[in-house]
């Protein structure tokens, strides 16, 4: 799953702007996640001293629709499920977001999640606005028969409103490649043409990227050294812990050993490892490959000690980067952490309690919609290759990530600097300008 948003959004400790200062009638729901990312919005809109008209069009969304998706079940019944897309803007390009499978899908929730798509791929400094859609359903109660005719179903009513200059779907949470082929398919055979641009996430097989699987954990080991070199923290020296040991985390921790950081623990669901001397992550990377649930269970090394997933978050390190679940830094364990930086390589690891107490034991967080970024950089370039019908290598497509990852860590730690905020509102706040700054200058259609 990709370009997944968290249900804790926090743009950071400011203290100073909540909205209250603006005079816009603003927009209330009961809906927790959009009410967030609304509050979010307006704290940080009167931050920036933004104009109200722009406040006013950036906190609606251009377009939200729900359909209606009756399908055939393997029993032969027929059941009708609902499913909803939002654009959020498309001021800087095409909508660009997920499409998720999950009960609590709704038309409130996927406006949020898709205002923050466009605050990330502005950020990320890619030609995409935001959108995000989903299906109110539990995947594990359907086959994949009945998964493949959901699917094929919400690809043809949305049709209409999506193609590689509207709006381009993802993998998000409860989804992947199979669903992104068979709505790439469905739209291609309503349209009479092949139309690999209209979604992102394909295998490799059928117009995927090389370099895709490994472009988030590359994204976050990338910020982690840039970070390092910023505080003038020797990269040989550093030593590291992540934190969730899947697609992410296992490969920050690839990237990072491979330039000579020590990383000194690593978790997943099966617990913690810690090695001060240095985990052999090779070891690691090949073990979980060789095993059958991708998992860490039975790894060993000299000199390792196998403790518990709390141990490893409150171990010492320089750098601490949780890849795992949301939450994982909270308000009981934030004031034990013992390293000076943390890099969000999941989404929400730090919650907006924990941001505060962090915050306070001076404690610097580069969050996730810098770090993670990789991954929806990555989807950017899937849709460029799939555009000019020209592949790259592996090669090509690492050596385009980093740069952008490289400049979007400074353009941010530079305006934490200058404006004297923590880097997650400095984010927050250089994401809106850009789309604010589109809008101004395209105008308003009448
Ligand atoms: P994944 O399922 O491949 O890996 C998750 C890892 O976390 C597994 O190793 C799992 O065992 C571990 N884990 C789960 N609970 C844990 C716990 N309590 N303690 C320690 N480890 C635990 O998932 P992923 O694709 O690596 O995604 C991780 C996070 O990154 C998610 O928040 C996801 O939304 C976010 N993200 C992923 C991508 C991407 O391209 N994969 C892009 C952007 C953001």
């Amino acid at each position: 799953m990709t370009d997944d948003v968290s249900k804790k959004i926090s743009v950071g400790p400011s203290g100073k702007f909540d909205g209250s200062g603006l005079s816009v009638k603003k927009r209330t729901t009961k809906n927790i996640l959009l009410a967030t990312a609304l509050e979010n919005f307006y704290g940080a809109a009167e931050e920036m001293g933004l104009d109200e008209g722009l406040v006013e069009i950036l906190s609606h969304a251009e377009r939200a629709i729900s359909v209606s998706l009756p399908i055939t079940m393997d029993d032969g019944s027929i059941r009708v499920f609902e499913g909803y897309r939002v654009q959020h803007s498309t001021a800087l390009g095409p909508a660009k977001g997920g499409l998720r499978f999950h009960p609590d899908v709704s038309l409130e929730e996927c406006e949020a999640l898709a205002s923050l798509m466009t605050w990330k791929c502005s950020l990320a400094g890619i030609p995409y606005g935001g959108g995000k859609g989903g299906i109110s359903c539990d995947p594990l109660e359907l086959s994949s028969n009945e998964k493949e005719r959901l699917t094929r179903t919400f690809a043809a009513r949305i049709a209409p409103i999506v193609g590689e200059w509207e709006d381009v779907p993802a993998p998000d949470v409860n989804t992947g490649a199979p669903e992104m082929v068979w709505f790439m398919d469905t739209v291609s055979k309503l349209r009479g043409r092949f139309e690999p641009g209209i979604v992102t996430g394909k295998p490799i097989s059928i117009w995927g990227s090389k370099g895709r699987t490994a472009a988030t954990g590359l994204g976050v080991a990338t910020c982690i050294k840039e970070l390092l070199n910023a505080v003038k923290l020797d990269v040989n020296k550093s030593r590291i812990i992540i934190q969730g040991f899947g697609n992410v985390g296992s490969y920050a921790a690839k990237f990072m050993s491979e330039a000579g950081a020590k990383i000194v623990g690593i978790s997943d669901v099966t617990g913690g490892y810690y090695a001060p001397d240095g985990i052999d992550v090779a070891k690691a990377f090949d073990h979980i490959s060789n095993h059958p649930k991708k998992m860490l269970e039975g790894f060993s090394q000299a000199g390792l000690k196998h403790v518990s997933g709390e141990e490893i978050l409150e171990a010492e390190a320089d750098v601490l980067a949780p890849c795992a679940l949301e939450g994982a830094v909270n308000a009981s364990n934030a004031a034990k952490l013992k390293v000076k930086y943390i890099v969000e390589g999941a989404n929400g690891p730090v919650t907006p309690e924990a941001d505060e107490a962090l915050l306070s034991n001076g404690i610097k967080v580069v969050p996730d919609f810098l770090a993670n970024s990789g991954g929806v950089i990555g989807s950017y370039f899937e849709w460029v290759q799939n555009l000019a019908g020209y592949f790259w290598t592996e090669e090509e497509y690492n050596n385009r990530l980093v740069p952008i990852m490289k400049d979007n860590f400074h353009r941010v730690w530079n305006y934490a600097a200058t404006q004297d905020v923590v880097m997650r509102r400095a984010a927050f706040l250089v994401a809106i300008k850009r789309v604010a700054d589109a809008v101004k200058m395209r105008g308003l259609f009448l």
